[in-house]
């Protein structure tokens, strides 16, 4: 007999006097939490299934639903928390995996929350972004290590290929398979609106979504999921994955039951069958085979398009960034250990890699001494939360982010971490067609454009304060930063003061 060891999560208030039996929250959750029993004419709930996505608490006409956290307690101590508890019944349950989705949950520290920024007082003054002009654009590749001019003054030195960017954040990948149709409609259409970029991530380009070329990257992974030539032609840049911060050191499983129709037709593969992107690239086992891969690809598309090279941040990062930068890439991507997925293996997510902003502020370091620092952009993800991390992350060094979880969320995402599931309520992480059309992709790209409106003048204020009107004049900015709490080797890795001195 199989033992039942696991108390829900979660429990499910519904106020009697509220509710009018009208059963969209049994029609809304894609879970079978709620249901209606004739004989007593209520509606009844199993909590056990419920993964708090808060799609039937938004969508009750009366409000009369509430979702908790269970107050039911283990008998934990310091040592053996709820969580580890529930995580080995799961286990000695199935024999299987663990699984989450959306980044790593874990108590580790977050920069971001322990670096304060500077304001312009009395010297220096501050800017009036609504006054006075702001650069927010950003261009990313390689740039020349001098500006040569003829005898003409002129300029001559010829610029490798740039992607032009209205301000410094990108979506990050995340593949048409792993999220709806609807999904990466309205990533397309909000990059094309922002002036910005979004990425197919591994599962190829949908045949639909070709004419949003000019501002989508192209991405290249393991598994080689629907990569031609054409669909290297059709992005503005390609990019080689070889890692990503919520799995470092594995590759990608997307399982043959989400392997249908279009995404079957997009990836190239059989319906039906598991796509498995391996952990390492079969031809890369060096820094000279990546160069082999960088320089295929750039003529594949006639060196006309820039390469990015993908990492998780782990902890020779610095070193790593250094032969990258050497191989012929003109932007590294940079992935931290908060970086979300749809779905890794629990224990890689939780404990694995390194935070992104100790990888960047190293990688950023140790290129400039080493004098190659303007062979490459360096872009970072792994938890760009709001406008404020990526101003610092610009003063840290970076050239811009990548947000993924950001952009889910402005979709509608509740970060209930189920998406391997396969069965996400609000049309985001799932291919069931009922589900898919729960998102509406005018509204998605929409509430995607709206974000980036806020953020970009939320970047100028903080920049207008700090009296600086130039993004280019905040990159690599440290002084700018101090940071509260943190002892002398963090300070040291982050090459920044402590508030006060
Ligand atoms: S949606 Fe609200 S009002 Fe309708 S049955 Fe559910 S709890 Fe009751
Ligand atoms: S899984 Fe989501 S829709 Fe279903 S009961 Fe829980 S919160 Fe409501
Ligand atoms: S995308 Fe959907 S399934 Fe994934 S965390 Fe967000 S709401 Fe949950």
């Amino acid at each position: 007999m199989a033992l039942n060891l696991i108390y829900p999560e979660y429990e499910i208030t519904r106020n009697a006097d509220r509710c009018i039996n009208c059963r969209v929250c049994e029609r809304q959750c894609a879970n079978d939490v709620h249901g209606y029993i004739d004989e007593i004419e209520r509606m009844v709930c199993d909590d056990s299934k419920c993964v708090n996505c808060h799609r039937c608490v938004s969508l009750c006409p009366t409000r009369a639903l509430k979702i908790t956290k269970s107050g039911n307690t283990y008998k934990e101590n310091a040592n053996w928390s709820a969580r580890i508890i529930n995580e080995l019944y799961k286990q000695a349950d199935t024999g299987g995996v663990l699984l989450s989705g959306m980044g790593n949950p874990l108590d580790y520290p977050v920069y971001f929350d322990k670096i304060l920024l500077n304001a312009s007082q009395v010297t220096n003054p501050s800017i009036d972004p609504l006054r006075e002009p702001m650069e927010t654009k950003v261009f990313l590749g390689a740039k020349p290590h001098n500006i040569e001019r003829g005898e003409d003054g002129r300029i001559v030195s010829k610029l490798p290929p740039q992607l032009s960017l209205s301000m410094p954040v990108m979506f990050s990948a995340m593949s048409y398979g792993s999220l709806s149709y609807n999904a990466h409609e309205s990533l397309a259409r909000a990059a094309e609106a922002v002036g910005i970029y979004y990425n197919t991530g591994e599962g190829g380009l949908h045949e639909n979504f070709y004419q949003y070329g000019k501002n989508t990257i192209v991405q290249v992974a393991s598994g080689r999921f629907g990569v031609h030539p054409h669909y290297l032609n059709s992005g503005a840049a390609i990019e080689i994955k070889m890692g990503q911060g919520a799995k470092p050191g594995i590759g990608g499983h997307l399982p043959g039951t989400k392997i249908v129709g279009d995404i079957s037709r997009t990836r190239m593969i059989p319906e039906g069958s598991d796509a498995i992107s391996p952990a390492p690239h079969h031809d890369i086992y060096s820094i000279e085979d990546l160069r082999q891969l960088v320089y295929s690809l750039k003529e594949a598309s006639g060196y006309k398009k820039p390469v990015i090279v993908k990492i998780a941040a782990v902890h020779n990062v610095a070193a790593i960034a250094s032969g990258i930068a050497r191989s012929g890439a003109d932007i590294i991507a940079i992935d931290g250990f908060r970086g979300g997925t749809g779905a890794a293996p629990t224990r890689m997510q939780g404990h694995v890699g390194i935070p992104i902003e100790l990888a960047l502020a190293s990688v950023d370091t140790r290129l400039r001494d080493e004098g190659i620092r303007d062979r490459v952009s360096l872009v970072v993800g792994g938890s760009i939360r709001s406008s404020a991390d990526i101003v610092k992350a610009v003063a840290l060094g970076a050239d811009c982010v990548y947000i993924g979880t950001a952009a889910l969320l402005a979709l509608g995402c509740h970060l209930c971490r189920t998406c391997y599931a396969g069965k996400c309520n609000w049309g985001i992480a799932t291919q069931m067609p009922d589900l898919v059309k729960r998102l509406n992709p005018d509204l998605g790209f929409q509430r995607l454009t709206n974000l980036m409106t806020a953020w970009r003048h939320e970047i100028k204020e903080m920049m207008g304060g700090m009296g600086i009107n130039s993004i280019e004049s905040l990159k690599g900015n440290r002084l700018m930063l101090r940071g509260v709490g943190l002892n002398e080797t963090e300070l040291g890795i982050l090459g920044i003061r402590h508030a006060g001195g």
